[in-house]
Order: C-alpha cells, then structure tokens, then sequence
C-alpha cells in the first residue's frame, strides 16, 4: 500500500517536476532582423514560433516580442505579427519602444502630452489610456510661426505612409540606421546649446536594464497563464522564478548588450541574419551563444531540447 503511494506521488512529482522545468524557460525575439528582414519572415521564423506552441494551440513556451520599434499600439503589431508569422500572437507578447510609458499613466494621464516620433504615436498614447494627448504636428498648428522653415517644407506635409517602400525604415538597408536615439542626440545636442541646463530626459528601450525587468514580468505573466492551462491540480501560484531567459537578437551594441547588463537569469543569443555579420562572436559585446550556421529555427529546436534535457548549452556551436 505505502509503495503505491509512494509511486504514485513520484509520478504526480515527476510530472510536477517535468512541468515546472518546461515552463521556467522563456524567450525574447527580437523582430528586426531576427524574425523579419522589412516586412518578409526570416531564418525560419514562422517554423520556429509554431515551436512553442502545443498541438492544442496552447503556448508551449512562454515568448515574447522585445523591439525598440514602435509607432503603432501594441494590438495593431501583434496582429501584422500573427498574418506573418501564422499563429495567434497577443496584444502582451509584443514589447515595442514605448511599451513602458503605459506604467506612467497614473502619473501622467491627464496632463498635456505631445507625442512626437514615427507611426502613429499619438494614438499609441490614448489607447495606452493617457486624456490629453496631442501630435507634434497638431501642436505645431497652434502656433502659426512657429517653423521658420516652414514655407520651405510645405510639400513634406503629404508623405508616403506606407512603410515598406520608405528604404530608411526597412531592414534590407545596406548600412547601420539611426532610429529614436538619433532623434534624442540631435534633440539634447539643440536644446543644450540654447539654454543654460541641460536637457533633463529619461529614455527607454533595450539596452536599458529595465526594459529587461518588465519583459520578465510579462514573461511571468505569460508563465502564468501557461500554467494555469498546464497544471490546474497542482494549485501552484506560479510565483517560481525563471531558470533561463533567452534574449535572441542581432544587435550586439542593444540586444546583448542589453541581456548581460539585465544579468540572471538572462542569456544572450546572437543571430547572424540582421545587423552583426561578423565571422565569430562579437569582441566589445559577447553574446553567450553565437552561430554563424544556425537559423532561428535551429535556435528554437536547440532551447527545446535544452528544456527537456535540462542540460547547458555548448560553450560555442
Ligand atoms: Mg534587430
């Protein structure tokens, strides 16, 4: 009697076991260069995301999208990203740029932002929740004078707003682009020669430490609801902390930058399909795995297998 007890809580706690293993993992894509190159899925990618989900359509791994892009809502960009990659892709999978100014909303929501940036920022800022929001373009209209320059640029106000044939904004360009943080530089560089304190701003996005912070909270989140679907019976809060996070990016400089400074449990994978073309690892910002061969659906087998097996990767592949 006392051995089939003890048989029979070794099954529930092996398959306990099994499941907490499985689940302590988690994934952050990053998508440029990573999982599309403009609008078209690279590397794999639509084979390598359906990885991670059971037959049943149930998320098998928790995974997200972690992107200093952005100027479109979150909901807008996870469904482009479901038509792309096949399969159901939530509004709290993606992590764009902006992402983290919804924690600013009780602080901020109902004084006067301006919006300024690519895409549709503006609309991003209401639907994260803020009342009184207004474009840079819809600020600028308040004040007649205000661009000395403006009779000289008239015909910029019409511009092409389809993306995919603007070159500066695909990642098929043949050179390193300037993103926000140009934007940023020329803004401080302006402000800082015409007053007298410098200009006071916080910035996000990846390589800033806390962006990796909030993609583990959500990750946890994500972890949650996994198991939740997974283990009902075993009423676990789902509180237990990752064993492995693993940032896939092409970016050394902010992708793995960005995942070495986060630390634990934080591991950098570095693509060659996107920015970094080099032979090897990278020398200033080392990725903990590096690959010249390798997919992203190669990448995404491997950490499946790393799951299962509970085994480190090799030091170099
Ligand atoms: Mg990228």
């Amino acid at each position: 009697m006392r051995n089939k007890f003890q048989s029979q809580a070794s099954r529930y706690f092996s398959s306990l076991l099994e499941s907490e293993q499985r689940s302590s993992f988690g994934i952050a894509f990053d998508i440029d260069g990573v999982i599309l190159r403009g609008r078209d899925p690279i590397g794999g990618s639509p084979q390598a995301v359906r990885r991670l989900y059971e037959d049943s359509g149930n998320l098998n791994v928790p995974f997200l999208f972690l992107t200093n892009g952005g100027g479109v809502p979150e909901s807008k960009r996870a469904n482009e990203l479901s038509e792309q990659l096949g399969v159901k892709i939530l509004p709290s999978q993606v992590l764009q740029g902006h992402s983290p100014f919804k924690s600013l909303l009780k602080r901020y929501e109902n004084q006067l932002i301006i919006a300024a940036g690519k895409g549709e920022p503006a609309v991003v800022m209401s639907e994260y929740g803020f009342k009184k929001v207004v474009s840079i373009d819809e600020y600028a209209s308040l004040f007649e004078n205000i661009d000395p320059l403006s009779e000289y640029k008239k015909w910029t106000t019409n511009q092409v707003s389809d993306r995919s044939v603007h070159p500066m904004n695909t990642a098929v360009f043949p050179s390193n682009r300037l993103g926000m943080g140009a934007f940023r530089i020329a803004l401080e560089s302006v402000f800082n020669r015409v007053h007298h304190n410098p200009l006071e701003h916080v910035s996000f996005g990846k390589p800033n430490p806390v962006v990796f912070k909030n993609a583990e909270a959500m990750l946890r989140q994500l972890q949650v609801s996994y198991r939740s679907n997974n283990s009902k019976e075993s009423g676990d809060s789902g509180l237990q902390s990752f064993k492995t996070l693993y940032m896939i990016g092409d970016n050394p400089s902010v992708d793995i930058k960005g995942a070495r400074q986060a630390g634990h449990p934080w591991f950098s994978i570095l693509t060659r399909t996107g920015v970094f073309r080099g032979k090897h690892n990278h020398a200033e910002f080392p990725a903990d795995m590096a690959s010249r061969m390798m997919e992203l659906l190669a990448w995404c087998k491997l950490i499946l297998i790393n799951m299962d097996e509970t085994t480190h990767f090799p030091s170099y592949l």
